[in-house]
Parts: C-alpha cells; sequence; structure tokens
C-alpha cells in the first residue's frame, strides 16, 4: 500500500486487506465411529482471517473407515451393520479437489456427503470450509461469492467465525455495489475497471495500460517470473473515487493504493500530470507487491515486501529516495529485522511505521549495493518455500554471511 501525502507506503488494515484472505487450516480430525471404527475426516481448523497468506493444504484423510473386524456372526435378530464408505470416499476425493484448487467439484463432493451422512458434522464443516474458500476466490463473480458466503454460514455455529464471515460477505457486498457499473478493459496482463462514464479519467488510464505493461516487462525481468504467463491471471487494476475505496477498503483517504489479490487505487483525476505521476508510481508500487506475491508468496517479510515496492516506485528518483529515508533513519536505532517480519499494520504509533517503511526501502538498497540487486529478488523467491524466514536462510546460503549484521552495517553506514 501506499500513502499519497507522505510517497510512503503502508500497511494494509487488517480487516480489509488481511480479511481479503482466508486462511482454513483443515486439521484431520479423527472421530471414533459407533462400532470401534476410526474414520479421519478433514475438519476446519484455527482459521482466521489474513490477507497475506494461502490456504494451507488439507491434510488427507490418512485412515479409511476400517472393514468390519471379522468375529463371531452377529446376533441374527440383529441386521448387520453395513458401512457405507461412499461418503467418505466423497470426503477424501474433496479434500484433494480442494488441495488442486478445484473448488466447485469440492462443494459438489461434500454436498453429497453431507446429504448422506449429516450425522457426520465433518462432512457439513467441510462443507462450509469449501464453500468459505469458493467465496473467497471470487471467480464466479460478485453474487456468487455472496451466495457462498451464505451457504458457508450454514454450517458454521462458532460465533466468532460466523461474525469473521458475516464482515467478509459485507465487504464482497461493497465491493459489488461498488463495481456494479465499472466497465472492465483487459490488456495483454492487467484488467482494469473502473467507472466508464468518469471522463476524468479515460485518456490517462489508456497511458496508464502503456506505462504498466511496461512495467510488467521490466518486472518480469527482475523478478525472474511471470505472473501471467505463469498460469496465474490478468493482474486486476481497480480505480476509485475517494469514496468508493474507503467503502471497498475501510483505508480512508490517506492511503494512496493497496494489494490485497487485486490493485486497488483511489483516483480523482487524472488530467493534470502530478495526479497522473502520483497514481503511476503507486499503481508500479502495488504491482510489485503482486508479483513479491506471485514469486514468493504470503511469508515475505514486511521490510523485504514494502521495502522491494517502495524501491520500484520511481527508479529515476530511487537514490533522492533512499537518501531521504537514510537521513531520517540516522537520528534513532533501527528495529530488529525480526520485528519488521510480520504485518506492519498492529502498530499504533504512525512515526514508528514511518521508520518502519523508511528502514525497508534503505536496508532492501543497502543489500542491492553490497551484494547485487539480484539477491534480493531470490531473497523473496526463496520464501515460498522457506515461509518468512527463508529469506535470511537463503542470504546466509548465498553469502555465507548472516542477515541481521548486514543490518548492523547499514546502521554504522548511516552515521558516518
Ligand atoms: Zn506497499
Amino acid at each position: 500500500m501506499r500513502s499519497p501525502s507522505t510517497h510512503r507506503s503502508r500497511p494494509p488494515s487488517p480487516r480489509e486487506e488481511r480479511g481479503a484472505w482466508l486462511v482454513l487450516a483443515l486439521l484431520a480430525v479423527a472421530a471414533l465411529a459407533g462400532a470401534g471404527l476410526l474414520a479421519l475426516s478433514m475438519m476446519p481448523g484455527d482459521w482466521r482471517l489474513q490477507e497475506e497468506a494461502p490456504p494451507d493444504p488439507p491434510q488427507p484423510a490418512a485412515t479409511r473407515p476400517a472393514a468390519p473386524p471379522l468375529g463371531p456372526a452377529p446376533d441374527p435378530v440383529v441386521a448387520p451393520k453395513v458401512l457405507d464408505e461412499r461418503p467418505y470416499d466423497l470426503n477424501d476425493r474433496a479434500i484433494a479437489a480442494l488441495d488442486e484448487g478445484r473448488l466447485d467439484e469440492a462443494v459438489e463432493l461434500l454436498e453429497e456427503a453431507a446429504a448422506a451422512r449429516p450425522d457426520v458434522a465433518a462432512f457439513g464443516a467441510n462443507l462450509g470450509e469449501a464453500y468459505l474458500r469458493r467465496a473467497r476466490a471470487g471467480e464466479g463473480g460478485a453474487d456468487a461469492a455472496i451466495d457462498d458466503f451464505e451457504a458457508a454460514l450454514e454450517w458454521i455455529e462458532d460465533p466468532e467465525r460466523r461474525a469473521q464471515v458475516e464482515g467478509l460477505q459485507q465487504r464482497a457486498r461493497r465491493v459489488r455495489d461498488e463495481e456494479r457499473d465499472f466497465v472492465v478493459e483487459p490488456t495483454l496482463h492487467f484488467t482494469f475497471k473502473y467507472d466508464g462514464s468518469r471522463g476524468e479519467l479515460t485518456e490517462g488510464v489508456d497511458r496508464l495500460k502503456v506505462l504498466l505493461e511496461d512495467t510488467y516487462q521490466e518486472f518480469g525481468e527482475q523478478f525472474g517470473r511471470r505472473p501471467v504467463e505463469a498460469g496465474e491471471g490478468r493482474i486486476e487494476v481497480i480505480l476509485y473515487d475517494a469514496a468508493g475505496f474507503d467503502s471497498v477498503t475501510g483505508l480512508g483517504d490517506w492511503a494512496g493504493g493497496i494489494f490485497d489479490g487485486k490493485i486497488r487505487v483511489p483516483v480523482e483525476d487524472l488530467r493534470t500530470e502530478l495526479r497522473f505521476a502520483r497514481v503511476k508510481s503507486v499503481l508500479r508500487h502495488e504491482t510489485a507487491h503482486a508479483f513479491t506475491r506471485s514469486i514468493g508468496g504470503a511469508a515475505v517479510p514486511s521490510w523485504l515486501n514494502e521495502g522491494v515496492a517502495q524501491w520500484l516506485e520511481e527508479p529515476a528518483r530511487r537514490s533522492s529516495g533512499v537518501g531521504v529515508a537514510r537521513a531520517r533513519l540516522a537520528s534513532s536505532s533501527l528495529f530488529p529485522l525480526a520485528r519488521l517480519n510480520g504485518n506492519l499494520v498492529g502498530w499504533e504509533d504512525r512515526a514508528e511505521v514511518a521508520r518502519a517503511y523508511d528502514q525497508a526501502l534503505a536496508f532492501v538498497d543497502h543489500l542491492s549495493v553490497q551484494y547485487g540487486p539480484e539477491i534480493v529478488f531470490s531473497m523473496i523467491a526463496a520464501c515460498r518455500e522457506g515461509g518468512v524466514e527463508g529469506a535470511a536462510a537463503h542470504f546466509k546460503a548465498r553469502t555465507l554471511v548472516e542477515l541481521d549484521p548486514v543490518l548492523g552495517d547499514l546502521a554504522d553506514s548511516l552515521t558516518r
């Protein structure tokens, strides 16, 4: 995210940017069936709202319902219980489908399993989670997502979870209402959405399309991956007026933009060069977040994510921007890196947030100057497998130097 007033990036609000992604941690839960049979089913675990993380892979059911043990013949007056394995099969197949992103199929399988065995709570719970994932993916459009949130709520009892899902559903409604009449204009790698009746945007949007396609190629070189060519969808760029942006993101007018899987930017007017230039640099910043997500996944540390996004905003003005950040940092001590790993959203103190962003930019620049820019991008990529610690581990493996002391080098260089 990026603030226009200060030319600084800001973290998303937990309510909005984080709320856009659902982490559905699906745990395998053992359920003892009546005749001493063990059935492992997928159950929703401690899922929470977090924009930055993709769903954890569901754990496949490890144990099938065992065949009834051989033993004495059942009492002839009691009909022998026949175990119907089919719903468990459906559940297993649904887990595999969820794992591979085949959400429609997962929903269908679980609907059947839950209908066949309404007494197995895990099937219903899994169905609720599948609806949630499909709603979150939003591939069927806003109305379908809103319906899926509704369907999910039928299977969720926990009041706290219900409140979270209801919040997501309300946001989906606001997004639908806001974007109802937007034109949709795809380019090669982006899909632009905006209110086509706003004459103050039209010409500027055409210029932005060209610039952003150039940016895509530039970032593709630097990040070593082109998301669309790698099989991902076009990057959505949605332009709102100030009120619409606030309605959809809850961020008010201080934020310059947000990436929550889509790039959302408030744009008042593109007819003056100053405003155009500002939007352009916001879009470059948010596009950098899109590339970072694409190659590094959800666990890229904030200092690296925001550092790179700022570093790529305006190459022509990079050195002056870095110089300003370094000058501001010189007067106080730096944050330990670990403190800048997670989302900076919860930080109350605006001045501290500003310093965190300064430090992110200065440190990424320092790494790039001392070790070459390539290390910065490969550190991002390393987070896909290595999680939030992947960046530092990769740095050490490549340079034989611990990352934390390099931050000390940066601190020393500020006061020299
Ligand atoms: Zn940002």
